[in-house]
């Protein structure tokens, strides 16, 4: 399942990424009837706080109305609405811009404790096993147990 979430839901966008899932996101301002264009044309699910957007023509094939105030409650909500496996393919790719990650050539400028990283090839991004990683983790095993 590919998503596509509109600019009110950055916050859930990174946290489904995190979890491995395909999410696009298109720039701030973007017309919501692009939204629905670019859905249809890549088979996306649109994930929308808005429910304007449904007025638009074929919207309501592909669009997900959320009515969840926070990343939290939307994230069980779409738990319940898509099934969503919180613990998919953690860790795979870039929260930022969703790219799939590779692993990164080790580099003497790392923490003395990380053996392995991995890199996004698009915008750069470092992610490794460390403090952080540890707590999303932790988060999306809590969100996999509660809203499932
Ligand atoms: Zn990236």
């Amino acid at each position: 399942m590919k998503l596509l979430c509109d600019e009110m839901l950055k916050g859930l966008a990174r946290w489904l990424r995190t979890s491995g899932y395909d999410v696009a996101m298109e720039p701030d301002g973007r017309p919501d009837r692009q939204l629905v264009a670019r859905a249809l044309a890549e088979g996306r699910v649109l994930l929308t706080r808005d429910r304007f957007l449904l007025q638009i023509r074929d919207a309501m094939r592909v669009t997900v109305l959320l009515e969840g105030n926070g990343v939290e409650s939307c994230a069980r909500e779409i738990t319940r609405k898509l099934d969503i496996d919180w613990l998919l393919n953690p860790f795979t790719r870039c929260s930022l811009c969703n790219s799939p990650l590779i692993e990164a050539e080790p580099s003497p400028q790392w923490p003395p404790d990380i053996r392995k990283a991995y890199r996004c090839p698009c915008c750069n991004k470092f992610y490794w096993q460390g403090g952080h990683v540890e707590r999303m983790r932790q988060k999306l095993e809590c969100w996999q147990t509660e809203f499932r």
